[in-house]
């Protein structure tokens, strides 16, 4: 099924809508997307992205352009954050397939450079609404707050999740491992990226609501009140912060509904919002991308939308629950705070590539392997 002058719009140029664009247009598809925003810009953070993801943009022809923006993660560690001390280690470089520790900027701008080059017209500064497209296909690649969702699936209310995030940048000093340090009711993540920098996410629960979104600024000071009984690296990384952003961690369901049946359909945080616990969101952005455009070359475009769906929905909706569990685990308290690092300890020991193994279902996914075409 040639997808050659099949009009194509997307709506938003975030990584579900630009990955989709070039996949689309790659196939002969003609793609107009369109970004509300007046130019395509990224939040100063990082991101991490997955073997999972690696495969799709392997796929795409833009593998090696974010390998050469990226610092490769060989493990991972989990700390007791009091202490700094490591209870379990993730070996990476066991995975089958790269981990990368990327700018979301950077990101951004090669799966930009991508879509351009692959032949997509790029429309910035204006809203596009399913209804304002004479397009054959519109994709609602429009992010958490979807309207493209909210058309298809009226009366769903997102909860506060009672957790709020701090995203900071700081100069990298060298300290060599990817680590969470968990404490009760709070953790902290913090990765090396290129260019001498280091990413810093901050999550304490809280009864008090704090505003969604990427933009809120929020004091320094704040963040090192929160995790002053923090140990290890971390006074010394929370003392260079300056400029700090409050997130407020807020739940959707996976969308129940992610097609019209004819000529509309929704994609990445759009279609399934996730918590970042499991460091998934764009990862699965990726997938979707693939899987959509695999799906549209194979087979009429209503039983490839349906086809869609049924490929991705059980997936993203198991990622998402892991995501929320993660929540949990990493905020434990007292005597369950105790055997569960004991357990993870003592496991990690014995079978030292048994926590990267849990993992196998999702990082050896291979989206481009879904559709047999
Ligand atoms: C702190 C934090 C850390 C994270 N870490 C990771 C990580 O390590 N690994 C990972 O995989 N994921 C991570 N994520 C998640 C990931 O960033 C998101 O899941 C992913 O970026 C979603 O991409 P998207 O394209 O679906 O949506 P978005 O990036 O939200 O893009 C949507 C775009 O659509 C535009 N738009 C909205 N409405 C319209 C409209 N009507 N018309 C035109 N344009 C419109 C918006 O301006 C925006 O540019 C993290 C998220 C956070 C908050």
């Amino acid at each position: 099924m040639s997808l050659t002058d099949r009009k194509i719009d997307v709506a938003g140029g975030g990584v579900a809508g630009l990955a989709v664009a070039r996949a689309l247009a790659q196939r002969g598809a003609k793609v107009r997307l369109v970004e509300r925003a007046p130019e395509i810009t990224e939040v100063g953070a990082g991101i991490q992205i997955s073997p999972n993801g690696m495969r799709v943009m392997d796929a795409l022809g833009l593998g090696d352009a974010l390998r050469a923006v990226s610092r490769p993660g060989k493990s991972v560690a989990l700390r007791d954050g009091h202490t700094g001390q490591r209870i379990v280690r993730l070996d990476l470089e066991k995975a089958k397939g790269d981990f990368l520790f990327v700018h979301r900027a950077r990101l951004i701008e090669v799966l930009a450079k991508g879509a351009s080059d692959a032949g997509v017209e790029i429309v910035l500064g204006q809203e596009l609404l399913p209804e304002a497209s004479d397009a054959d296909l519109i994709l609602g690649a429009d992010g958490w707050r979807s309207q493209f969702r909210a058309a298809m699936n009226p009366h769903e209310t997102p909860f506060f999740t009672g957790q709020v995030a701090w995203r900071a940048m700081i100069p990298d000093d060298g300290y060599p491992e990817a680590s969470v340090f968990m404490g009760p009711g709070r953790h902290l993540v913090s990765y090396p990226l290129a260019g001498g920098l280091r990413n810093i996410v901050a999550v304490e629960e809280r009864e008090v609501w704090a505003e969604e979104g990427w933009f809120n600024r929020d004091d320094p000071g704040t963040v090192r009140t929160a995790f002053a009984e923090f140990g290890g690296p971390v006074p010394g990384w929370l003392a260079h912060l300056d400029e700090v952003h409050l997130w407020g961690l807020f739940r959707y369901p996976v969308a129940p509904k992610w097609h019209d049946g004819a000529k509309i359909a929704i994609l990445g945080d759009a279609a399934h919002p996730t918590l970042p616990f499991l460091a998934q969101g764009a990862n699965m952005a990726l997938e979707d991308a693939w899987v959509l455009a695999d799906c549209l070359e194979a087979m009429p475009q209503a039983t490839a939308l349906a086809k869609y769906q049924e490929l991705r929905q059980a997936r993203t909706t198991r990622i998402v629950d892991a995501a929320s569990a993660n929540a949990r685990n990493y905020h434990l308290r007292g005597i369950t705070r105790l055997v569960a690092h004991t357990v993870l300890r003592f496991g990690g020991t014995i079978a030292p590539n048994a926590p990267l193994k849990r993992f196998s279902w999702l990082y050896d996914y291979d989206a481009t392997q879904q559709v047999a075409k």
